[in-house]
């Protein structure tokens, strides 16, 4: 049988810089009520074989800036400035030819649910050997062959037989390996997943977690892993931009910024989080109030109407004046190094420590 996957014309040697650079990203929306500013400057970056996690709330703009690397949006009402590079290639106004080319054979995305991505008129293989044959031009055979194969990679057993189910005959769990082995038949070397276990229980969340992470030690993949879940971030990601109002207001290493975060957005993020060991009835502390809404942003920094410390800024500058994201490991927000530490170790740390196992006084 001849191999047409991408390993038979040798990996193409790296181009320079980073593998994936999203720099003074902005799209907007047209709609009947204005434009919507759904992602505001973004940028960041991502090396070969890295798990970077995006975490916000719905409507932060994260599975926007990841619709567009992919060049998933709608041309006619969507509108894209910035550059989007991907191993040395231009992404932002490349011709829809070589972005189709491109997606599911460099790129691939995970969607959050796997039963409304599937088509229910075809079987779990043909879904996946039509993508591989369509990029590669293996013959039929070769692509049902190759969607066995990726079938049994992603833990189905007995693949070959369960290659000719409809979606309707797998579980959810099932379904959503399906949807991993229909990502990443032309092995991809950018996977975008997007909530890919939020819809699961907590095992076979933690099955799908491991599998991907199983899968990019193998293939050096680079993930984009979104959610609004930072325990799952906690165990997948190598770095972490969390994502308020479509602009990140915190970036750096995972174990850093979960350590000690320096966004009061991100306190809240993981001050809204249930933690395994603490009381029962133990309250959780949401964020008060709600996202913004993108069609008319708040002035200043965008999380202004819901923060709690304005005033230790002082002068009214949250409500006027855009805090900048550093370069490297930093926060978008107006509080000085010293005051974020010291917010941090007295008032907000304690509480969550609270709950924490062994954490108990009484
Ligand atoms: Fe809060 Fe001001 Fe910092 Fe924004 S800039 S997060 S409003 S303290």
């Amino acid at each position: 049988m001849t191999t047409l996957t991408k390993e038979a014309g040798g990996a193409a040697p790296a181009a320079p810089g980073p593998f994936l650079s999203v720099r003074d990203l902005y799209v907007r929306f047209t709609t009947e009520d204005g434009v919507v500013k759904a992602v505001d400057g973004l940028s960041f970056e991502l090396e070969r074989g890295r798990t970077l996690g995006i975490v916000g709330e719905s409507g932060s703009g994260k599975s926007v800036t990841n619709l567009t690397v992919l060049g998933l949006h709608d041309p006619r009402t969507t509108r894209v400035a910035g550059e989007i590079v991907l191993d040395g290639q231009e992404l932002t106004g490349a011709p829809e030819r070589t972005l189709e080319k491109l997606r599911g054979n460099k790129m691939a995305m995970i969607f959050q649910d796997a039963l409304t991505a599937l088509s229910p008129y075809y079987t779990i293989g043909r879904q996946i050997a039509e993508p591989y044959r369509k990029h590669t031009g293996a013959s039929r055979r070769e692509a049902w062959a190759r969607a066995v194969e990726m079938l049994g990679r992603v833990g189905i057993p007995h693949p070959a037989l369960r290659a000719r189910d409809y979606p309707h005959q797998f579980s959810g769990g099932m379904r959503q390996r399906a949807m991993i082995a229909m990502a990443l038949v032309c092995d991809p070397d950018l996977l975008i997943a997007d909530e890919p276990t939020t819809a699961l229980d907590v095992t076979v969340q933690a099955q799908i977690l491991d599998l991907l992470k199983d899968l990019q030690q193998e293939s050096g993949t680079a993930i984009v892993f979104i959610t609004h879940d930072l325990g799952v971030i906690a165990n997948t990601a190598d770095d972490i931009l969390v994502m308020y109002a479509g602009r990140a207001v915190e970036r750096g290493p995972v174990r850093e910024v979960l350590r000690a975060p320096r966004h009061p957005y991100t306190w809240g993020l993981l001050g809204s989080m249930p933690r395994l060991g603490s009381d029962v009835g133990t309250a959780l502390s949401p964020i008060p109030g709600s996202p913004p809404s993108l069609l008319a942003p708040p002035p200043g920094c965008a999380f202004h109407p819901r923060c709690a410390f304005p005033r230790e800024v002082g002068g009214g500058r949250c409500a006027d004046v855009r805090p900048e994201l550093p370069e490297g490991r930093g926060s978008a927000c107006h509080l000085t190094p010293e005051q974020k530490h010291t917010l941090f170790v007295e008032q907000i740390r304690p509480r969550l420590v609270q709950g924490r196992p062994g954490s108990r006084t009484s």
